[in-house]
């Protein structure tokens, strides 16, 4: 079922909206940047998301292919949301930090099924042979 879901950084600079549906599925990764940022996120289209405040607040952190924003604010280093351009997945996508949601309960969370992508070596399409630690 969709929802929409308020988030925020940690210090609050950088607010936004979100639809998502959780129950069509979260994803972890074992590329470089996730791992370093435990990241746990799902992916939306950029029509669902609305930024409320903080674009000013948001440094761009890009790496490789430079085909994602990975944003975070630069008083507080949290990473709320990313955006990309990546064609096969659909083009245009804004990538959701569900530790980042504040009216998100953990029942919610629980109950989001997980995909699990071997980023680590660009086979995002494949399940790495290891999860347990992502
Ligand atoms: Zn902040």
């Amino acid at each position: 079922m969709q929802k929409t879901y308020r988030g925020s950084c940690h210090c609050g600079k950088v607010q936004f909206e979100a639809d998502i549906d959780l129950s069509a599925g979260t994803g972890k990764c074992n590329c470089s940047i996730c791992t370093k940022a435990r990241h746990w996120g799902t992916s939306i289209k950029p029509d669902a998301f609305r930024l409320l405040s903080g674009e000013a607040d948001l440094s761009d952190y890009q790496f490789n292919s430079n085909s994602v924003h990975h944003l975070f604010c630069r008083h507080c280093g949290i990473r709320p949301f990313g955006r990309g351009y990546i064609e096969e997945i659909g083009g245009h996508f804004v990538s959701i930090n569900l530790g980042a949601l504040d009216d998100v309960g953990p029942a919610e969370l629980i109950a989001a099924p997980v995909q699990y992508f071997d980023g680590r070596h660009n086979h995002w399409e494949r399940t790495p042979e290891e999860t347990r630690h992502l």
